[in-house]
């Protein structure tokens, strides 16, 4: 029988080891040769559906080569798709909740057979690193046996418990929701992607899956795989596309039942207003999942070990080049220490090898040029609201190599009210804040209106205490960076306007795409 306390997260790879390295080295060879170039079609009813238009993957580390292409997916394939979900959805939502979560484990199990060429394949289309793209690829596996096996604890009659009441039967049935939309970002391409469509999949529901523009293929390759472990035809239709057109189109959509989304704070919250208006012959309020930005804080106080503090707020920073919605955006520093602190993190941030993520650098190019002319504002803004401590440009090409290279950033006694404290920049950019002391580092730590992740370095007990209550964040870590949530291990998922809190990878995640029936028998 499938049980969540059998679920063991996978371990990461160490590349320390040399062995490790010349086998990722190997599996880029093989992406190279077997995936570059490659075409994914659009997955509607079982078939693969071809588009007169194509959405194009670039490599961000070097603009000059194109990884491969998506189909663009259509209005009226949006809607076929939709139809042919509701369809499959009639005998989907019947199977048993088991034989649904066998189909995910299967999938986790190929993925594993296959990791390092999802890994390497990240590594061309959105310029991960080998460690970064090795830990998502073990989160998509996470996602996969963790929402399988979590699944079994909403089975059956009789799953939520009730009161015992003479004279008659009484009991709680979980029924899925129907044929919902998940649409996702490209910052974690295959361990979002994936877990936000298993989820609601193995509860008996149908989803149109609609990735990032920049990472359909990452999409395409996860897909493939869930299909060759035994998802029914129509269950899980793919559709990339345009979020604005074909994203608008189904979250707008009368015959949407839910929709899951990942990504920022302003699409976010657009979809969270379309979907709250009813449409003609629409008969249900939409179940509206959102997991947003964020504009992460870690406070450093005088107790603090200051070697634990620089390497958290180093990793929280530039893992992935900043690009992480828990990622580390400002640094708060109590006075008494400000100095040792920050100069001792400019220090560390400076041995940080900046190239490709092919040759394993720790500071990669960014997505796209539109993230990149936008963190060259952020940059020119920064000049303005601080003193730059380290980088502060934008080269836009490195080692020769034409891509979205920004220098890792730090920019030094930001005041908490400007710009590049409150907005989030998603980017290697870091805004360090002087506090009075720790209560004032507590209150400026609160002062924006996100809540996602943070952090506290610190030795003294009452204050981590504090921070436990009132520090306003969904993910709080203490003397550790703030970023690598894992599956089941730490649910993840923020306040505020950081989103709805649903915690993804966690004990009720599930129940988003649920609906309970109470059913009584009179004896
Ligand atoms: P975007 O909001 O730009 O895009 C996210 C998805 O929404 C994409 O698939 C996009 O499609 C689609 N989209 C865009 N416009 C619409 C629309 N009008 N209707 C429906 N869908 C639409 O975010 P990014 O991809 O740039 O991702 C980065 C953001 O995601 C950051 O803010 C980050 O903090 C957040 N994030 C939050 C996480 C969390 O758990 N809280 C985790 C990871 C990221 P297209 O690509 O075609 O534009």
């Amino acid at each position: 029988m499938l049980k969540v306390q059998d679920y063991r997260p996978q371990p990461f790879t160490d590349f320390t080891n040399p062995e490790n390295v010349a086998a990722y080295q190997a599996a880029l060879e093989k992406v190279r040769a077997e995936l570059v170039g490659k075409h994914y079609p659009l997955i509607i009813n079982g078939e693969r559906v071809d588009t007169a238009e194509r959405l194009t993957s670039i490599n961000p580390c070097d603009t000059s080569e194109v990884i491969g292409t998506t189909a663009k997916a259509t209005i009226e394939d949006a809607q076929r798709a939709l139809e042919g979900a509701w369809e499959a959805f009639e005998t989907w939502k019947a199977w048993d909740m088991d034989a649904r979560a066998r189909i995910l484990l299967k999938a986790a199990a190929i993925l594993k057979r296959r990791r390092l060429e999802a890994c390497a394949l990240m590594t061309l289309e959105v310029g991960k690193n080998y460690a970064e793209a090795d830990v998502e690829v073990a989160e998509a596996i996470d996602f996969l046996e963790y929402y399988a096996r979590s699944a079994m604890k909403y089975a059956g009659f009789g799953a939520a418990e009730t009161t015992w009441f003479e004279g008659e039967e009484n009991g709680l049935l979980y029924l899925p929701l129907g044929v919902g939309v998940s649409i996702s970002p490209w910052n974690f391409p295959c361990a979002i992607f994936t877990g936000m469509l298993a989820a609601p999949l193995v509860v008996g529901n149908c989803v149109l899956a609609k990735p990032a523009e920049d990472s359909g293929m990452i999409a395409g390759f996860m897909v493939d795989i869930l299909l060759e472990a035994g998802l029914p035809a129509g269950v899980l239709q793919f559709l990339p596309g345009i979020g604005s057109e074909v994203g608008e189109y189904l979250t707008t959509h009368p015959k949407t039942r839910f929709i899951t989304f990942t990504g920022s704070r302003a699409v976010g919250l657009h979809i969270n207003e379309v979907a709250a208006k009813i449409q003609p012959g629409q008969k249900w309020i939409k179940k509206v999942v959102l997991e947003l930005g964020g504009k992460d804080a870690l406070i450093v106080d005088e107790t603090a070990d200051l070697d634990v503090a620089v390497t958290a707020a180093t990793q929280s920073a530039f893992g992935f080049n900043g690009q992480k919605c828990s990622a580390m955006s400002r640094l708060i520093v109590v006075d008494e220490v400000y100095d040792t602190v920050v100069n001792a993190f400019v220090e560390r941030a400076k041995s940080l090898k900046v190239g490709t993520g092919e040759e394993n650098a720790a500071v990669t190019a960014v997505v796209n040029e539109e993230s990149f002319e936008k963190i060259r504002q952020y940059l020119a803004l920064g000049k303005q609201e601080g003193q730059v401590l380290l980088g502060g440009e934008a080269p836009g090409e490195w080692g020769g190599k034409k891509g979205y290279y920004v220098q890792p950033t730090i920019i030094g006694d930001v005041k908490p009210e400007a710009r590049i404290a409150q907005e989030e920049i998603f980017g290697p950019v870091v805004a360090v804040l002087r506090a009075r002391d720790w209560q004032d580092a507590l209150r400026i730590a609160n002062s924006t209106e996100y809540g996602l992740t943070g952090g506290v370095c610190s030795q003294d007990r009452q204050r981590l205490e504090q921070a436990r209550a009132e520090f306003e964040v969904g993910n709080l870590y203490f003397n550790r960076k703030i970023t690598g949530a894992i599956v089941g291990v730490q649910p993840f998922g923020g306040y505020n306007m950081s989103g709805t809190d649903s915690k993804a990878g966690g004990p009720d995640y599930l129940a988003n795409f649920l609906q309970l029936k109470a059913v009584t028998e009179r004896w």
